[in-house]
Formats: C-alpha cells, sequence, structure tokens
C-alpha cells in the first residue's frame, strides 16, 4: 500500500541549459507542488502505514529550503528542472524516510516529473 502527502511551495528558478530565447531561461517563478509518498503494510493496530504528521514534520527543514527562495542558489540545483528537483528532495528525504517510493513535481497544472529513485542516483 502506498500513501502520500503533497506540499506547495513557491519559489523562483530560471533553467541555464535552455536554447537562447527560450522562456525558461527568463528569471520567473511556479508554484510547485510535491507529493511524497511512501510504501509499507498498515500497522494492524494503528491502521495507518505512518502517520501523515511525521511526513510533514521529516520534510520541514526541505520546504523551508525551498520555499520562497531562488532555487538556482541552492547546491545541486544550479538547473533547476523538475526533474532534477525531484531526484535533489529524493537524496535529501530517502535517508530521512526509508519507505519513500516516488517523488512527483508539478511546476504547472498541466506540467510535472514523477521519480521513483531509479536511474543514475
Ligand atoms: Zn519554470
Amino acid at each position: 500500500m502506498e500513501i502520500f502527502k503533497e506540499f506547495t511551495f513557491e519559489s523562483a528558478h530560471r533553467l541555464p541549459h535552455v536554447p537562447e530565447g527560450h522562456k525558461c531561461g527568463r528569471l520567473h517563478g511556479h508554484s510547485f507542488q510535491v507529493g511524497v509518498h511512501i510504501q509499507g503494510d498498515p500497522d494492524p493496530h494503528t491502521g495507518w502505514i505512518r502517520d501523515f504528521g511525521d511526513i510533514k514534520a521529516i520534510f520541514k527543514p526541505i520546504y523551508e529550503t525551498l520555499d520562497h527562495n531562488y532555487l538556482n542558489d541552492i547546491p545541486g540545483l544550479e538547473n533547476p528542472t523538475s526533474e532534477i528537483l525531484a531526484q535533489w528532495i529524493w537524496r535529501e528525504l530517502k535517508p530521512l524516510l526509508p519507505e519513500l517510493c516516488q517523488i512527483t513535481i508539478r511546476e504547472t497544472c498541466t506540467s510535472g516529473c514523477i521519480y521513483r529513485g531509479t536511474g543514475t542516483l
């Protein structure tokens, strides 16, 4: 079974590696939505996999690093695409939340990214 908690934060960024004149190369902001998914079996007594409040507390320092900040200034986010942001959040969170199984990022209502910890990490 899988549960998730969603967070929204506002950040500015620009993408330094897009072609000349691409709109994403200009400084702009998003209301990013992050989904933190964890997997496990519900505890027979509590009936839950984990307290949603635990996820919120564990995510808080990451949230505070990202919210109302310029993402490009954060080490590891010099090219802050949704893909790289998802991997960055995974790296920060996985040691604290071993049950983590998926990070979703939405940078607009229609554009986003899902990362399940595969690939080069
Ligand atoms: Zn953008």
